[in-house]
């Protein structure tokens, strides 16, 4: 097992693909999935392959190029760059974060509020 992966992780383990989900997206860094939990009618969540707990983990093997070139094209394929969207990183008990594996909420097809209350 790669020393990324954790074992009790269960985003590890569907970025690794030991548990099936559908993949929507997958860049060299990331894999994209439906939130099942959905917040809005368009939810995804990008995942980092390699475990960090948090944003607060990240090294400098951290593509955060390939976030943006994947929220860009997110929106271009579900068509929802000219209405827009909205991308989040819950971090720790503050941010609301309840999977400690880094992923970012892709949201759209409804519009949010200001603050987020
Ligand atoms: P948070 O850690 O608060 O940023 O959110 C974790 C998100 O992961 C929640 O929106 C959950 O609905 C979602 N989630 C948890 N487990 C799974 C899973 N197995 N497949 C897809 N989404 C998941
Ligand atoms: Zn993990």
């Amino acid at each position: 097992m790669p020393a990324e992966i954790l074992e009790n992780c269960i985003f590890c383990k569907i970025a690794s693909k030991e548990v099936k989900s559908r993949i929507i997206k997958e860049t060299g860094s990331f894999i994209v999935i439906k939130d099942v939990n959905p917040v809005a009618p368009v939810h995804f969540l990008i995942i980092s392959k390699k475990h960090y707990a948090s944003v607060n983990d990240i090294d400098e093997g951290f593509n955060g190029e390939e976030v943006f070139k994947t929220i860009k094209e997110l929106a271009k394929e579900y068509k929802v760059d000219e209405k827009g969207f909205r991308v989040v990183i819950n971090t720790n008990n503050d941010g609301g974060q309840t999977v400690m594996h880094l992923h970012i909420h892709f949201m759209a097809g409804k519009t949010f509020g200001w603050p987020p209350g």
